[in-house]
């Protein structure tokens, strides 16, 4: 039992803090949660629950892995943070990781940072420094219409949902959104283009997969035209899909790609790695952050990368995905309209706008799974379930369709 299972937040008594205390940009959540291990949380009342979310794709080797827990209580008791003033062995090893597992190799460079939404960030003052081109400066930004890249000003300008910018305009500005048809992509880019973003399969958006060949043809016309093809891998990347990363699937590398998420299994992380020439645009002291590749961060990064590595996590979250989707579709509820997705990032279409009913009813069956809208649920567990995890995920799952 930990130090926090008392009446003082028992029974739902931590709703009203909660409702106190925090901005209200944060709902309500149904749960206290406060242990975990594997693929399985605590609440604060003592009730189990299978975590197909795992934080929304960050809790890679699932909760209080050892080789985590080892790592990182070894590093805070050496060396936590030191500034960018100073290096250090983590934050050397976990860049040469990235270069390999990337295939970025030795053209590649690495930019640390704490979010996702501060990788991107990075990323888009390198496609502003992608300044000329064969008709002068380059002025435009291409991304996703749909696709969600963050919340800070200038991921937020690239996240092509309106109701998420419409408040904050002015945003940064050159942001074009485009469908993500091959069409699209071949009327949009020419020489004024300075980078393309995109998010290979839309987390945020339901698990939306891109068109076949949509990948291929971005890369030739991005290369044709000096554009820079930046792929956001933070909900897709470090083995998610059963890939490395997602783009490796169409066989194509991009000029950068941004990481965060399940690279450091919960210790906040980010990283902006590039590749060849992409890597000789940010010159010294365009950009830069306190925390970003601290010995903390970075040594959690190494041990996550690590394990995934010598568990063989990439080829199960490929296999596991296959049979976690065999199993939806041989559930064969009326309610389910569309399984897609890659590996273990897996979204269900739904036949009715039903997906939060769903998700509560889930949850009264002790099952974590998550409503990133009305009509899609998405699952993103833990890359480490085998048999018994997704057994339980059979029977809750069922049961909370019958639910509904
Ligand atoms: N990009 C993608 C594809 C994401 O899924 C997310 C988060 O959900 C972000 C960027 C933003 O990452 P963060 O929440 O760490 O800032």
């Amino acid at each position: 039992m930990t130090r926090y299972e008392t009446d003082e937040w028992r029974d739902g008594a931590w709703k009203g803090p909660f409702g106190d205390r925090f901005m209200r940009t944060l709902a309500t959540p149904k749960l206290m949660l406060v242990r975990g291990e594997g693929a399985r949380v605590w609440d604060v009342d003592g009730n189990e629950y299978l975590d197909f979310l795992a934080g929304i794709a960050v809790n890679s080797l699932g909760h209080a892995h050892p080789a985590l827990v080892e790592a990182v209580t070894a590093q805070v008791g050496t060396l936590a943070h030191v500034s960018n003033y100073f290096s250090t062995p983590p934050q050397l090893e976990l860049a040469e990781r990235l270069r390999r597992i990337t295939g970025a190799g030795e053209s590649g460079r690495v930019l640390f940072g704490n979010s996702g939404a501060e990788a991107n960030e990075a990323a888009f003052k390198l496609a502003r420094l992608n300044r000329t081109g064969p008709h002068g400066r380059r002025t435009r930004v291409l991304a996703l219409h749909n696709a969600f890249h963050g919340r800070t000003m200038g991921s937020l300008a690239l996240t092509g949902k309106p109701p998420m910018r419409e408040a904050f305009e002015p945003l940064p500005g050159g942001v074009e959104h485009i469908d993500s048809t091959i069409e699209a992509l071949e009327a949009s880019i020419d020489g004024h283009v300075a980078a393309l973003f995109v998010e290979p399969i839309k987390g945020e958006a339901g698990v939306l997969d891109l068109p076949d060949g949509f990948l291929e043809r971005a890369r030739e016309l991005t290369e044709k035209h000096g554009a820079l093809l930046i792929v956001d891998e933070i909900q897709t990347g470090v083995g998610r899909t059963g890939e490395w990363f997602a783009y490796q699937r169409a066989g194509i590398l991009p000029d950068a790609v941004t990481v965060a998420k399940g690279m450091a299994g919960g210790v906040p992380i980010g990283a902006l790695v590039t590749f060849g020439w992409a890597s000789e645009l940010f010159s010294q002291g365009q950009h830069g952050s306190t925390f970003g590749g601290n010995p903390l961060a970075t040594a959690a990064g190494n041990a996550v990368l690590a394990e995934i590595e010598r568990a063989g996590l990439v080829q199960n979250a490929a296999r596991r995905g296959e049979e976690l989707k065999q199993i939806i579709r041989d559930l064969d509820h009326p309610l389910i309209d569309a399984v897609r997705g890659h590996g273990l990032l897996i979204g269900i279409g739904l036949t009715e706008g039903e997906a939060h009913r769903l998700s509560d009813a889930a949850l009264a069956e002790g099952l974590i799974i998550n409503a990133p809208n009305e009509s899609s649920i998405r699952l993103a567990p833990p890359l480490i379930i085998g048999d018994a995890e997704l057994a339980g995920f059979r029977e809750r799952f069922g049961r909370a369709l019958a639910a509904v």
